[in-house]
């Protein structure tokens, strides 16, 4: 039988016992920076592999210098700790993995990184689809802009800055559209509040730069490797703007949780014939037997757990 257990306080313990106290900083703060990795399980292996688990660790890592993180542990040790949880959890489903770096300290009314104590904690949940939705989605531009890297870095998963894309993906589902796409304050398009972004026109793939304030997304990257490598397709990063989209042939949202995500509808306005365009299509198509361990050649973005 598959454990709910969380690495915590340097050990493997059951979840219910990995407890912080209502005084730890970053409860209050948001002074923490996470990872969200996927756990993709493969039915017909009979086995699990994780994907792109290193780059995941080199961004926490980055978050931790900018936020002043000290933990004890190198990509090596994150990568180890990860695998003996999952293998201690035992689950044989898809997963949401979700380290997080934290300032422990159990201090509150104290504003510098410098003196506040660091920890870091793992867990590992089942997980399957993250929107709600067969086929295109619908999104609205968001009222919300989308934070600047002058108020707090974007690039990396700083837990306090996700209010943003917490308020963004609330307007959005409330009004009743599946996500969010978020503006920079100079009107250039930035991403969604959970995915990067990509547009397609005559056969070009356009994604904005990551000094639009988006986050450097490794399902990002991996979708610009293959738009090159297995479409031979021109990869062009430059400022977007609003209506661009609305006159794009296709556009998708990239996210470990969302995946390859095509985008149907934008405020209201198909995008294309408001399906699933041919290069969504192909890409997505790629991606999904990759991130579960079925193409060879991609073999090494993805991690083999092994399991009892
Ligand atoms: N942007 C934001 C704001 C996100 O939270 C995520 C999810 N991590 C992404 C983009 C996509 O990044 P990745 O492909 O690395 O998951």
């Amino acid at each position: 039988m598959p454990q709910a257990l969380a690495f915590f306080r340097g050990k493997i313990v059951p979840l219910s016992e990995a407890k912080v106290s209502v005084t730890t900083h970053a409860l209050h703060y948001g002074t923490a920076v996470f990872e969200g990795i996927r756990g993709n399980w493969n039915e017909e292996q009979g086995k699990m592999f994780v994907f792109r688990m290193r780059e995941h660790y080199e961004r926490l890592l980055q978050g931790c210098r900018i936020m002043l993180l000290d933990i004890p542990y190198d990509v090596d040790d994150l990568c180890r700790i990860t695998v003996e949880l999952l293998q201690a959890c035992g689950y044989k489903e898809d997963l949401y993995i979700r380290p997080l770096a934290y300032k422990s300290e159990e201090r509150v009314a104290n504003l510098k990184l410098q003196e506040l104590a660091s920890d870091f904690t793992l867990i590992a949940v089942p997980f399957g689809n993250y929107i709600d939705s067969e086929g295109a989605i619908r999104c609205c531009t968001s009222s919300w802009r989308r934070i600047d890297d002058t108020v707090i870095p974007p690039r990396v998963k700083i837990s306090g800055h996700y209010v943003n894309s917490i308020l963004a993906k609330t307007e959005a589902t409330l009004g009743g559209f599946d996500e969010a796409i978020m503006l920079t304050q100079d009107g250039n398009v930035s991403e969604g509040s959970g995915e990067n972004l990509f547009m397609v026109q005559n056969g070009i793939l356009y994604t904005p730069l990551v000094a639009h304030n988006n986050l450097a997304g490794i399902t990002r990257d991996s979708a610009m490797t293959l738009a090159k490598e297995e479409l031979g397709l021109e990869i062009v990063e430059r400022e977007i703007r609003r209506s661009e989209l609305y006159l794009a042939d296709e556009v998708f949202l990239t996210g470990t949780a969302a995946h390859i995500t095509p985008v149907g509808e934008l405020d209201s306005r198909p995008i294309g014939d408001g399906g699933v365009g041919p290069i969504t299509r192909s890409l997505s198509d790629f991606y999904v037997e990759i991130i579960r361990g079925n193409n060879p050649k991609y073999l090494y973005w993805c991690e083999e757990i092994p399991l009892e």
